[in-house]
């Protein structure tokens, strides 16, 4: 086997060429006359990642530190997983790209819906350079709606309830956000029956690959 065909150096040509990636997307100014407080695209990724992290759109705190899910979402969704936040900004394990990567601001009703140009103009290039996921969490209607399209159903909760369709690809979820917790408290079949399940597979997409994730305390 010559050098440059070997899983190394394979492996190499891949982190260099999403490196390269995520230096143009952190550029992108391509929606910039839309966003009000201007371009500042919210991701992580390296080409180890076994699960990928869709969300909706950063919020302000996010866009103002540059940390995805920096914010009491962040913090629900941490505690759904049982990890903590070193294991979740670990990028070689968990990659973050929700489906408008920059703060599309607020309108009379919260935050404005992820601008519709971003996911397909960079999910496309940047999931091939991430051959080892094994699991995508789409969290959030905005989420589902890119990646499964036709396939979801009529409702988010149905979205949810009907997981085993998009399994072992894609696990569907509610959004974390504190406008949603009358969902969740509305919906206990969630906590009861779904978190259980997320945890197991999110655990077993780290395996036998990579040590066991460290259980939040
Ligand atoms: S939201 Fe997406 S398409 Fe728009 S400027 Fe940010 S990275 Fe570019």
């Amino acid at each position: 086997m010559r050098e440059v065909d070997s899983p190394r150096a394979k492996a190499t040509v891949r982190q260099t060429k999403l490196q390269q990636l995520l230096v143009e997307i952190r550029a992108c100014t391509a929606c910039a006359s839309e966003l009000p407080h201007g371009p500042r695209p919210v991701l992580r990724a390296a080409s180890t990642a076994r699960v990928l992290i869709v969300g909706q759109a950063p919020g302000r705190k996010v866009h103002d530190t540059g940390i995805p899910w920096n914010d009491p979402s962040g913090d629900l969704l941490r505690e759904w997983l049982q990890i903590d936040r070193d294991t979740f900004y670990d990028e070689r394990r968990i990659a973050i790209a929700p489906a408008g990567f920059c703060y599309p601001g607020k309108g009379r009703s919260g935050d404005l819906p992820p601008r519709p140009e971003c996911a397909p103009r960079w999910h496309p290039r940047l999931v091939p350079l991430l051959p080892r996921l094994s699991l995508t969490l789409l969290v959030g209607a905005y989420a589902h709606d890119y990646y499964l399209g036709e396939r979801r159903k009529a409702s988010l909760t149905d979205t949810v309830r009907a997981r085993a369709e998009y399994l072992p690809a894609f696990f569907p979820l509610p959004h974390p956000s504190p406008r949603n917790r009358r969902w969740l408290r509305d919906r206990p079949w969630f906590a009861e029956q779904v978190l259980p399940e997320l945890r197991e597979r999110f655990q077993a997409a780290f395996s036998p690959a990579l040590k066991p994730l460290r259980a939040k305390t």
